[in-house]
């Protein structure tokens, strides 16, 4: 039989040393922060007996309303993936890109829980826009003919299965 463990005490197994490497440490302090969103441990290396901190938190979740009313989880990689295409054969500095996604999960989160995907959308032009003009105008040529039945989400998968071609301008 194996004993639970109990919240603050004994070993929380797989949690690697960052001074020595050593995967035995076990929680000393458990305690909330962050207005109880969050769990604070300090721990304890059984190896080199050094201590560290580790945050535990929900992962909290944007939900996506779109143009038919249903609700989606927010998927950062369903983002990337929309302006990844639009900027098929553009040059884009390395991080770029990856930070403008952060920008719009960061969008996202502050205007939560519930956010259209036309305003997902307008994010993702803007923020275009500022990296590659012409990367721009090809999202928007397609975000633009969205017509009642269709929507932001599904152009976005149908951009996906085409990988080897822009998005027509
Ligand atoms: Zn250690």
């Amino acid at each position: 039989m194996v004993a639970p463990v109990a919240p603050g005490s004994g070993s929380l197994a797989g949690m690697r040393c960052p001074f020595c490497a050593v995967d035995d440490t076990r929680v000393v302090d458990s305690r909330p922060a962050d207005g109880g969103r969050a769990i604070r441990r300090r721990r304890e290396c059984a190896g080199c007996g050094n201590r560290f901190t580790t945050y535990e938190r929900r992962e909290p979740t944007v939900m996506v309303r779109k143009r038919d009313g249903s609700l989606q989880p927010f998927d950062a990689e369903k983002v990337l993936r929309g302006m990844s295409n639009a900027l098929a054969d553009r040059e884009v500095a390395p991080g770029v890109l990856d930070q403008l996604v952060r920008d719009i999960e960061a969008f996202a989160h502050d205007h939560g829980p519930v956010v259209s995907s036309d305003e997902i959308g307008r994010q993702v032009l803007a923020g275009l826009r500022v990296i590659d003009e012409i990367a721009y105008l090809r999202f928007a040529s397609v975000y633009k003919s969205f017509t009642g039945a269709s929507d932001f989400e599904r152009e976005m998968a149908a951009m996906e299965g085409d990988d080897d071609a822009a998005p027509e301008t």
